[in-house]
């Protein structure tokens, strides 16, 4: 609403409702309506998912809370026959390609507008791009992630797959539209430094630990021989098992170095829409939240799992995400 009747500002709308200019109601009414048949769909897609029974009763969560099993999900990996996984199509599938298909018309649209696509655009379109086309390349790496072996699939898989992250993610481009900002070449070069450098990081030590992981630590990183801290932890049918977390490489550098690198790449893709106006930085602030939380959460769990272990590790790698500060 705020792109669509105010050229994507934030402060315009909240003013004019302050000043009494105009009413939710009106802002409400030139947004596009609901039809029967979006109504339909999305009543059917809703109740499929929320009543569908267990594929593996084995694998089901219930809390006894009906509001956070719908949100977080009852079963672990939802199947349709052997082919169709849940998880794996929703994550995977329509919301991530969308992503690509939804910038790629906004620079068509930009041309179409004003006769020529902007070097944000451009920049905006490629690092989001490589970003998706990593995914595709790395799949399998993709199949050992926390949405993977750890979250149920519920509304905030799927929710956030189909209609948060296509909607969202493509703030940026969105905002192009409105505003076809033209960066200065140090700018534009800045913006693209950035944006690799972060990538990289973001590359490479997800890489490190599924390197090491595959390996069983017969690996090189950094062209020396992986250090790591020897660990052991009960899983629920009693049975012990052991595992290592590596210390070397950027997992020693920080506990989630990862998640510091697809920051640095979130601040590129909002650096590259200039400074007019707050709605493009969405997309770093959420990832921020997201990504902070996130990592709140993994460590909470891995603590359980792990106990003193991963006390010796927090003592090995003390920062989370970036060393000195947090
Ligand atoms: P990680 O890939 O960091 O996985 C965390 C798990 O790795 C832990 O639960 C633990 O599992 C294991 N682990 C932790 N420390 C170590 C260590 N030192 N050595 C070996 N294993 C360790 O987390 P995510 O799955 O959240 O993220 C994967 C990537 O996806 C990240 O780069 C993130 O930025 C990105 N991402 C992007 C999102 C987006 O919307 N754009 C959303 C979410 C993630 P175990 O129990 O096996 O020990």
């Amino acid at each position: 609403m705020a792109c669509d009747q105010y050229s994507c500002s934030l402060t315009a709308p909240v003013l004019d409702l302050a000043t009494g200019r105009v009413h939710l109601a009106d802002i409400w009414a030139k947004t596009p309506p609901l039809t029967t048949r979006a109504a339909q769909l999305y009543a059917s897609w809703v109740t499929f998912q929320g009543y569908l029974f267990p594929t593996s009763a084995k694998d089901c969560k219930f809390t006894g809370n009906f509001f956070y099993n719908y949100m977080m999900g009852i079963e672990f990996n939802p199947r349709i026959g052997k082919w169709f996984d849940f998880k794996l199509f929703f994550n995977g599938r329509p919301g991530i390609v969308a992503w690509t298909l939804i910038n790629l018309s906004f620079a068509a649209k930009q041309r179409e507008l004003y006769g020529h696509v902007t070097n944000s655009m451009v920049l905006v379109n490629i690092l989001q791009a490589i970003y998706v086309l990593d995914f595709f390349w790395n799949e399998t790496w993709y199949l050992k992630t926390i949405d993977i072996c750890h979250d149920h699939f519920g509304w905030y898989l799927g929710w956030g797959d189909c209609v948060w992250l296509p909607y969202l993610y493509t703030l940026q481009g969105l905002y192009l539209v409105y505003h076809p900002v033209q960066l200065s070449t140090p700018h534009a070069l800045g913006v693209l430094l950035l944006g690799l450098l972060g990538y990289y990081i973001f590359r490479v030590t997800n890489h490190q630990k599924d390197l090491f992981r595959r390996t069983d630590g017969r690996c090189l990183i950094w062209g020396g021989k992986p250090r790591s801290i020897e660990c052991s932890y009960t899983s629920a049918d009693g049975q012990r098992h052991r595992s290592r977390l590596l210390v070397s490489g950027f997992w020693g550098v920080a506990r989630h170095f990862n998640y510091t690198g697809d920051l640095m790449g979130s601040l590129a893709y909002c650096l590259a829409c200039g400074g007019g106006h707050l709605l493009p930085y969405f997309y770093v602030i959420y990832m921020a939240i997201l990504l902070t939380h996130r990592c709140l959460r993994d460590e909470h769990r891995c603590a359980n799992k792990y106990g003193r272990d991963w006390e010796r590790y927090t003592a090995a790698v003390p920062y989370r995400l970036l060393p000195g500060v947090f």
